[in-house]
């Protein structure tokens, strides 16, 4: 039986009430990731795109956003960009604080790793609130990047951050989507 794209990830994403803290429906896709069919059909899915255009960087948001990431990067033929959690990059960086639907963080990524004017397609596994996606793209977007999309294996659209990151002008990509948080 052939199931569609959205049944196949959904079957494979697993759901843990109450993780990191009472309300929250922690969506995780480690089951995805050593589920080989479901694996490579998210890649598929995520690339089909920008298949054939000029992509030079993919960003990918620490940790989830780097198994992803670099599994997009090496369809497109694209570099990889890590957007770390403050005080994991060696070098010369930059740095933005965002809040996150449970709690405030800081995000950096290298300051020589986006060249002015190099497309970038920002990666996560999932949207929520927004707040680390937009974060990331300001950063990204304040290095002279052409962040050409967003993309996310899962929406939480009742949380509304897709029209955050469409504000800031990036087109966003996502999966499936999952009612309440
Ligand atoms: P936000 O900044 O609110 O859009 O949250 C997105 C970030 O937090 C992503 O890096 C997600 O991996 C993580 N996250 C937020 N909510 C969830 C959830 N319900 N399940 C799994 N991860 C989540």
């Amino acid at each position: 039986m052939n199931s569609s794209i959205s049944d196949i990830l959904r079957d494979a994403i697993r759901t843990i009430p109450d993780y990191p803290k009472p309300g929250i429906l922690f969506r995780d896709i480690t089951t995805l990731l050593g589920n080989a069919r479901a694996f490579r059909r998210a890649i598929d899915e995520l690339v089909q795109p920008f298949a054939g255009s000029k992509v030079d960087q993919i960003a990918g948001i620490e940790a989830r956003g780097f198994i992803l990431g670099g599994a997009v990067a090496h369809q497109l033929s694209a570099g990889f960009v890590p957007i770390r959690k403050k005080g994991k990059l060696p070098h010369a960086k930059v740095s933005i604080a965002y809040s996150l639907e449970y709690g405030v963080d800081e995000m950096e990524v290298h300051k020589d790793a986006i060249s002015p004017g190099q497309s970038v397609i920002l990666i996560d596994d999932l949207i929520a609130t927004g707040g680390t996606a937009v974060a990331a793209a300001k950063l990204l977007q304040g290095l002279g990047a052409n962040v050409v999309a967003a993309c996310f294996v899962i929406d939480l659209p009742d949380l509304g951050g897709r029209a955050k990151l469409e504000a800031l002008g990036v087109p966003v990509r996502t999966l499936i989507a999952f009612e309440g948080h």
